[in-house]
């Protein structure tokens, strides 16, 4: 799977990307991630990417015409080793779609996805209508820029892709994935640390009871904590 990153602030983007799940698939060959300096789509002698906006108020807004300059050339430098599937143009916004395990399936499954990063007051709203086939936010609340939502959602949609994560049952069993549920509670050794024991179930090495134990915990856990999830679950299968 085929990413591209447009950002003011690449380092910001290339560090995290050279460690852990990531890094591993990129090495492998499953993911061919390239981050862009969207400098180098300017044309002027001070590589300018930001403007006032029309209508006045506060700071200043990503400029059309990079970020245009920028998309056109990787669709062109992807097309001549071939994308085959889908493509998304994605815009970091907080009024954007929710990222969501559902989002992030969908995106999975495409071959190409760009991801473009806002800074300073937003981006010129024409690259969202006439450049951008969505927009994601990565939850209600503002950050300073698309960079670490980009990679929020590389790593969301990364791990969903086969062979990405090793074992696969432990992408299937995380928090969302399984029937829309929060995790069960996980413990590891030693069994008896400052006083605090571990369920016994867990210790019992009987697994039907083990399953049904976190079963029982995930659904209680979603209950106290996200009680809308199992609304949403309702509503799908209804
Ligand atoms: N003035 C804007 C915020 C701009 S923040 C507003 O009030 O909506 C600058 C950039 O950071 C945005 O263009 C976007 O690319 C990114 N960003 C900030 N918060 C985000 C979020 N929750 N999800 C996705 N991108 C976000």
């Amino acid at each position: 799977m085929k990413f591209d990153i447009v950002t003011i602030f690449p380092k910001m983007v290339e560090g995290p990307l050279a460690e852990g799940i990531v890094a591993r698939a990129i090495a492998k060959g499953l993911l061919d991630i390239r981050v862009h300096d969207l400098r180098d789509f300017t044309t002027d002698r001070h590589r300018v990417v930001d403007d006032v906006p029309f209508g006045g108020g506060p700071g200043m807004v990503l400029k059309p015409e990079p970020l245009f300059a920028a998309v056109e050339a990787i669709v062109a430098q992807r097309a001549q080793r071939g994308v085959e599937g889908g493509r998304a143009i994605v815009l970091t916004s907080p009024d954007g779609e929710p990222l969501t395990h559902g989002v992030a399936t969908r995106l999975s499954a495409l071959d190409h996805v760009v991801i473009l990063c806002g800074r300073y007051e937003g981006v010129d709203e024409r690259v969202r209508t006439h450049l951008a086939t969505e927009a994601i936010s990565i939850g209600d609340y503002v950050v300073s820029g698309g960079e670490l939502p980009a990679l929020v959602i590389v790593d969301a949609v990364a791990r969903l892709v086969p062979g990405v994560v090793g074992d696969e049952s432990s992408v299937a069993g995380d928090t969302f994935a399984r029937e829309g549920l929060l995790d069960f509670p996980q413990y590891t050794r030693p069994a008896e640390f400052r006083g605090l024991g571990v369920p016994p179930v867990l210790l019992s090495g009987h697994h039907a009871e083990i399953e049904k134990w976190r079963r029982q915990q995930a659904i209680e856990r979603t209950r106290r904590h996200r009680p809308d999830l199992l609304n949403t679950e309702k509503e799908r299968t209804s």
